[in-house]
């Protein structure tokens, strides 16, 4: 693996990785801001992503937004990648603490992580926003058009943060007293872009600042290390660490 961040990590007693859309963008799921990112590709509906994924929308047009939702959103046999896999071995040694991610698709987990907190929710969960009644993905998924509840018929939505919506104040508390004690972060896979969210790195006060991603970020600068390189590729490698 990578010498340099080998060396961090032999040092490191908690270590946290923040990720985003970059992480899962090797096991299939587009990003939002890469070249071939959501963003970049035609909706499907006349508005822009966005736009679709905000409450306003989810609420005046629950049929395009589901449309939108389970053909470009869900990707249901998307399967952990190597920099998950990488992430789930280091936690298994011990030294990293927590995965706080941005990410709503529950590979982390499915590659074995434990603590992860996951600050836009999953597309896993889902609930009736009448009775609270809970689904699995897999409701979602068979529905056809907006899924509605078997009990009460409200419509079943996904747990996710939608635009125009806050973060859950558990999970961002903890993402922010996990960060805070961490003596090394890495970032990887996201374009600082989503706020509040990239505003977790303000709470870090450890040694090393560890970014990993494909283009620069506005963090670069203070990093400590910066890589530029597909985040498996990286990540990967952290399968070697005892
Ligand atoms: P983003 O799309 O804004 O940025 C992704 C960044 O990752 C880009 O800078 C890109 O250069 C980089 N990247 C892409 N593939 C990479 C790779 N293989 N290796 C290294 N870097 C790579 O994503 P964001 O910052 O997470 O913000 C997007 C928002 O969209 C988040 O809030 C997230 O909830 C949501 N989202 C989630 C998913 C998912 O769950 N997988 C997918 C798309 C969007
Ligand atoms: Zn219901």
């Amino acid at each position: 693996m990578d010498d340099a961040l080998r060396e961090i990590l032999v040092r490191s007693r908690r270590v946290v990785f923040f990720g985003g859309a970059g992480v899962s963008t090797e096991s299939g799921i587009p990003d939002f801001r890469s070249a071939e990112g959501l963003y970049r590709q035609e909706s499907g509906v006349n508005y822009p992503p966005e736009e679709v994924m905000s409450r306003s929308f989810f609420l005046t047009h629950p049929e395009e937004f589901f449309a939108y939702y389970k053909t470009r959103l869900v990707h249901h046999d998307a399967q952990p990648n190597p920099a998950h896999r990488g992430l789930a071995h280091l936690e298994s040694t011990g030294k990293l603490i927590a995965v706080v991610t941005q990410n709503i698709d529950g590979l982390h987990q499915k590659a074995g992580s434990k603590n992860v907190l996951e600050l836009h929710g999953s597309v896993q969960r889902n609930y009736c926003v009448d009775c609270d009644k809970r689904y699995p993905l897999s409701f979602i998924i068979a529905s056809a058009g907006v899924p509605t509840c078997e009990s009460c018929s409200g419509i079943v939505r996904p747990d996710v943060v939608l635009y125009e919506e806050a973060l859950d104040p558990s999970v961002w508390s903890r993402a922010v007293g996990t960060i805070a004690q961490a003596d090394t972060l890495i970032v990887g896979g996201t374009s600082l872009a989503v706020y509040p969210a990239a505003g977790l790195l303000d709470f870090f006060a450890g040694s090393d600042l560890v970014l990993i991603n494909k283009e620069p970020t506005p963090a670069d600068r203070i990093a400590t290390y910066a890589i530029q390189a597909p985040i498996g590729e990286v990540l990967g490698g952290l399968g070697e660490l005892a």
